[in-house]
């Protein structure tokens, strides 16, 4: 018999896990609810679409990428009428779009992904939460891949529904995710009138009403604790480095990528406001195959570098600089190894100052 400290883990304890929803809510800077969901970011985002999509309720959804397709493809399974937005592929929204689309159809609601690991952009979610606002239009943000390393001051934003992941910035557990809901969010979910199973696995209402609106003396659902325990533990190290701190060295990382791209005279993918602090997306110079350039960059010298995903993504190779990839260390070897993989398939750009650039961009950081 082998032992694993995996097997029989402890139970996680209910205070425990109502003090997770503050914690989250602490990372999402929201005094809203917080409700955790025991499936993957992806089965919370089906709850929250199974649970507000209605006829009668349509709902603007932009599309940058594959997860927003979805997203629209699963309000109008709960009968929602939805305009979806596409965006020029590989890049964000623009507000005027926005205005054009809601002037046109009406909504109720607008949802959005906040950034897009596959391509490397961030959505311009300010804005755009500030003019649902104006318009009393809900919001709806798959906020997986921009929690801990965007600002997303949810409150401040008067974020609806915002949808997280701990697998991306913060590290976590890929099993497990939460949704910060304000009572706005909470009323618009619970509206949909059409019948229903006494439980579901995809409805945030029941987990409001099993857990948010109980004694919170018994977590529903049995979660798996295995997730909890990987939560509790990506929270306490999220914490230890602090919000304002994570998002700091994602936006230096970022600054550091880019630096050092542009002083090779290559082409980034994203302008400098449209740019994820997850990834970096390069446009791959003519006449060198993305694939094997990210393939030689990663066995030959393990640098964190793959090809773009997606529509738009053809042409592209991106630099993860995620989580404790956002690192100095990190950086450093992953920017060498792109150049060092560049240069194998036979790149003559300049052949001095893109360490420099790393350099000035780390020095000059808060
Ligand atoms: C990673 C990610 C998700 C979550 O996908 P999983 O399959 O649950 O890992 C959702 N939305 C976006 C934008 C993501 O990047």
């Amino acid at each position: 018999m082998t032992w694993s400290p995996l097997l029989n883990p402890p139970e996680f304890p209910a205070p425990e896990y109502d003090r997770l929803g503050s914690r989250l809510g602490a990372v999402l800077e929201t005094a809203n609810d917080v409700v955790v969901v025991p499936g993957e970011a992806i089965v919370a985002l089906e709850a929250v679409a199974t649970d507000l999509g209605a006829p009668g309720y349509p709902v603007l959804n932009v599309v940058t990428s594959p997860y927003g397709k979805l997203f629209g493809q699963w309000l109008e399974s709960s009968g929602s009428s939805v305009l979806n937005l596409f965006s020029t592929p590989g890049l964000p929204v623009t507000i005027a779009d926005i205005e054009e689309a809601v002037d046109r159809f009406s909504p109720r609601a607008i949802a959005i992904v906040h950034g897009e690991a596959a391509s490397g952009i961030v959505n311009p979610l300010a804005e755009i939460a500030g003019f649902a606002r104006s318009r009393g239009l809900l919001t709806i943000v798959d906020a997986v891949a921009s929690v801990g390393a965007e600002p997303l001051p949810v409150d401040d934003w008067g974020l609806d529904i915002v949808v997280i992941g701990p697998q991306k910035a913060l590290l976590g557990p890929a099993g497990i995710s939460a949704v910060a809901v304000s009572q706005t969010g909470w009323a618009a979910l619970a509206a949909n009138a059409a019948p229903r199973a006494d439980l579901s696995s995809v409805s945030l209402v029941d987990i409001k009403r099993d857990w948010l609106d109980s004694d919170r003396s018994v977590i529903p659902g049995t979660p798996a604790p295995l997730e909890l325990w990987a939560l509790d533990a990506a929270l306490a190290r999220f914490e230890a480095i602090g919000l304002q701190e994570s998002i700091n060295a994602h936006q230096t990382a970022k600054r550091a990528v880019r630096a050092m791209v542009r002083s090779l005279g290559l082409e980034l993918w994203a302008a400098d406001d449209d740019a994820s602090a997850l990834t970096t997306t390069v446009v791959v110079p003519v006449g060198i195959d993305p694939r094997d350039l990210a393939r030689t960059a990663r066995g030959s010298f393990g640098a964190l570098v793959s090809t773009g995903v997606g529509p738009g993504a053809e042409r592209l190779v991106r630099v993860n600089h995620t989580a404790v990839a956002a690192s100095f260390g990190s950086v450093a070897a992953n920017v060498v190894g792109l150049l060092a993989a560049l240069r194998r398939h036979g790149f003559a750009g300049p052949d001095r100052g893109a360490l420099d650039a790393v350099v000035a961009a780390y020095a000059a950081a808060p």
